[in-house]
């Protein structure tokens, strides 16, 4: 069971998790809980590193925000306690969790579940702080934002759980985000395929790398909400949404819409190289740096050369890499070559996806369509197989939503 930041917001809501959590212990379950810090906790202590100093050392970043989560599963343990079950928290380090190097967004490499196993079977719950590990040099790690997740999973593969549910502020994944959109509708069924898509650009409710590595290691997954009553039908029978496997999908009776959902991301941020030598070996020397530093650059668009030999060249880069990236490219300008570097983070990425893309003409040229109509100017495009994502004006953001999810026939049909 994984609680997020929503649901562990307080030592009320706390309690309220503690007695959801001992209900499936009641029912006869051997449970581990993942949970995450406090809502607005991370963000908290992500400035503070911020203040202390733009450019921070990740390793000591990770020190930092890895603290929130420990604030919550020591409190849900005493929760737990006081409800008469036994619990006890392991922190990141000590079960271990453990991670590779990469600091701010360490991948799990293996979770020693020995303990947690014997513990469990002897009628403890036990406790886990997501989002933190601990690496190779023994040093605190944590798994990028909205990590808990995938600390959720892991512990789920690792005790080879039956299901790994995750509980959170809204009743299930929608076919988008319904904090924007009222008429979104709930998904009673996604395919791990297309709910890693709707993750990788954006809607937020599983971090990515979770739906990798459920998809990856066969964890079943169920979104649903931890904002219940006491007498609330329990997990088992809840119609939360769960991700499915493509074949399970197939078996069920059910329409398959063309677009599965819509997501935005306002996370990113685009920059503007001027005068870039219109030359082979050009972009590589752009983006070889940003590489080195494992900076994930995701929409480029080189424009058609200038006079003179030159173009520009603009990309989008994590919003939270932008200082980091700007820094990287300032050292290399006399290597690459440009003229002047223009930041911009008043952007937002709005993607449909779907599988049923893959065998369907004229989606792309919907959403071009729709967005005209309303006069939305688009400044990038990116495509794979089973998404149209579009870069936008960040004021633009719920608008564009609201009318992509109209135009795709998604909306709701109300009661
Ligand atoms: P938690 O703190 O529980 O991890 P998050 O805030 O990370 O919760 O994720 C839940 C939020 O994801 C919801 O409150 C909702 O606003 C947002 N969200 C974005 N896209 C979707 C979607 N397609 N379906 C459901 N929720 C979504
Ligand atoms: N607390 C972390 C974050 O806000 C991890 C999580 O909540 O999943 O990103
Ligand atoms: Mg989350």
């Amino acid at each position: 069971m994984k609680f997020g930041g929503t649901s562990m917001a307080g030592t009320e809501r706390i309690r309220r998790v503690a007695r959801i959590v001992k209900r499936q212990q009641d029912a006869g379950h051997e449970v581990a809980v993942v949970v995450s810090a406090m809502a607005g906790e991370t963000d908290r202590l992500v400035n503070f590193c911020r203040e202390a100093n733009p450019l921070y050392d990740p390793a000591e970043y990770d020190v930092v925000v890895a603290s929130g989560e420990q604030v919550t599963s020591g409190l849900l343990a005493i929760a737990l306690q006081a409800l008469g079950a036994q619990a006890r928290s392991w922190l990141g380090w000590q079960l271990p969790i453990n991670t590779v190097e990469a600091h701010a967004k360490a991948r799990v490499d293996s979770i020693d579940a020995d303990a947690l196993i014997a513990e469990m079977q002897k009628g403890v719950i036990a406790v886990i702080p997501g989002f933190q590990g601990v690496s190779e040099k023994g040093r605190i790690t944590t798994l990028g934002r909205g990590g808990s997740d995938t600390s959720a999973v892991a512990v789920a593969a690792a005790v080879k759980a039956d299901r790994c549910d995750i509980y959170t502020d809204v009743d299930g994944v929608y076919t988008t985000d319904p904090r924007i959109v009222t008429k979104a509708r709930k998904l009673r069924h996604v395919t791990y395929e297309e709910m890693l898509e709707l993750a990788s650009v954006g809607a937020k409710v599983l971090q990515t790398r979770s739906v990798g590595l459920a998809m990856k290691e066969g964890v079943r997954v169920q979104v649903l909400s931890s904002f219940i009553d006491d007498d609330a039908p329990a997990a088992d029978t809840i119609p939360g949404t769960m991700i499915v496997g493509d074949e399970e999908l197939e078996g069920m009776d059910m329409e398959r819409q063309l677009i599965t959902g819509i997501a935005h991301d306002k996370n990113e941020a685009k920059i503007t190289l001027t005068r870039v030598p219109d030359k082979p070996g050009a972009v590589a020397n752009i983006f070889g740096p940003l590489a080195d530093a494992a900076i994930n650059v995701d929409m480029i668009i080189q424009n058609v050369g200038r006079d003179k030999g030159e173009t520009d060249v603009t990309f989008t880069v994590p919003a939270a890499d932008l200082a980091r990236s700007m820094d990287l490219l300032e050292s290399a300008k006399e290597a690459i070559g440009f003229n002047r570097i223009i930041p911009d983070t008043n952007v937002a990425k709005i993607s449909v996806v779907g599988v049923g893309m893959k065998s369907h003409a004229g989606v792309a040229s919907t959403m071009f369509k729709a967005l005209a109509d309303r006069g939305v100017n688009i400044v990038a495009i990116s495509t794979s197989e089973i998404k149209v994502s579009v870069l936008i004006e960040e004021d633009y953001t719920e608008l564009a939503v609201r009318v992509l999810h109209t135009a795709y026939g998604l909306d709701a049909v109300e009661a």
